[in-house]
């Protein structure tokens, strides 16, 4: 796109609280059309913006989602990638952070923003967060830097002033506005009189010529395993053993560290000799799993589990679900879930 011609943005409404209203029988929230989002939120129409919508349907409750949604958000973004300067996903809340996690490793070569944003209260409601999101959204997506490049090339999600990397991002509050972070990455952007962008820790766009590479194929046999005081025996055999998965993502406590009882390690160790793909993510919002500070750690490294760093959970899922997608070798699986693919991990 010329510098100089007027940005073209796809916004893509796939349900959440932002596009809800009550229903006047069961009291419930239910999603409405998007021409009903337009109507109360006529500022989108004031940027010299040309925005374009696709309204999915069925509309859902981001507690629906499927890894099936994705493969069909990231068709869309690539059937559509050469008319659009940004995409804009209005999304619910619940699974936001997976989704944008997804999205961040199935769009290959990514030169274009991709903002995911909702709201915690209807966009009819007098008090809603969802006009200030949707407005600052469309403001960042299409943003251009001096040269007229996209001024964030990245899949990301934007909530209450912060705009943050998907593959970051969690959902930490179920009521406030502010109810998004990232805990282990610095915010992209802070919106406030103007929207300050953090350029050193935005992604560069791949070089020129380069172009979108969509990957659908995913392999979603994966389990999580989150560690508890008084967790028994059956239930850790039957989820790092069970057949149905092939990676298991053990949510441990701290810095990465798990029970020493004889039987727990002698069941990780089972279920690693047996192939699978085991990887230690902390249960702690912020911070890196470390195996080699403590015992605890240790004799888990020892078994053959694989470090996740300082991986969200929503992120470790949605990149093994990746990867597994791309080969059925789980030993490459176990190498690659250890570089930084898409700004989701810190190694130093
Ligand atoms: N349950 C809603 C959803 O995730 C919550 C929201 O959008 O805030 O779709």
């Amino acid at each position: 796109m010329s510098q100089n011609k007027k940005a073209a943005l796809l916004l893509i409404y796939t349900g959440g609280t932002i596009g809800m209203k009550k229903d006047l029988q069961d009291g419930t929230l239910k999603p409405f059309d998007f021409s009903q989002i337009a109507q109360q939120v006529p500022e989108i129409g004031q940027f010299a913006v040309d925005i374009h919508t696709h309204t999915f349907d069925p509309l859902i409750d981001s507690s629906d989602v499927e890894p099936s949604m994705w493969q069909k958000l990231a068709t869309l973004i690539r059937d559509s990638y050469d008319q659009y300067d940004g995409f804009i996903v209005l999304h619910g809340t619940d699974t936001m952070a997976y989704s944008a996690s997804a999205l961040s490793f199935m769009l290959g070569n990514l030169g274009k923003p991709v903002i995911f944003t909702g709201s915690q209260l209807p966009v009819g409601v007098p008090r809603t967060d969802g006009k200030e999101n949707l407005i600052s959204a469309v403001e960042i997506a299409s943003a251009k830097d001096e040269a007229g490049r996209p001024m964030v090339p990245e899949v990301c999600v934007y909530f209450n002033s912060l705009l943050m990397r998907g593959n970051r991002s969690v959902k930490v509050n179920s009521e406030e506005f502010s109810a998004f972070r990232s805990p282990n990455y610095p915010p992209l952007a802070q919106a406030g009189i103007t929207i300050k962008y953090n350029r050193e820790y935005i992604m560069k766009a791949p070089s020129a010529g380069t172009s979108l590479d969509v990957a659908t194929s995913l392999d979603t046999r994966v389990s999580i395993l989150k560690l508890h005081p008084g967790i028994t025996r059956e239930v850790v055999r039957h989820i790092l053993c069970g057949k149905e998965s092939r990676a298991v993502i053990i949510e441990t406590y701290g810095a990465g560290n798990a029970p020493t009882k004889e039987w727990f390690t002698d069941i990780v160790a089972e279920a690693a000799a047996s192939g699978k793909i085991l990887v230690n993510v902390t249960q702690c919002l912020s911070g890196s799993v470390d195996m080699s500070i403590y015992a605890t750690g240790k004799a888990l490294q020892k078994a053959g589990v694989i470090n996740g760093y300082d991986s969200t959970t929503e992120s470790c899922l949605a990149k093994l679900f990746y990867l597994m997608g791309k080969t059925a070798d789980n030993e490459l699986v176990k190498v690659l879930m250890g570089n930084n693919l898409k700004g989701e991990i810190s190694i130093f």
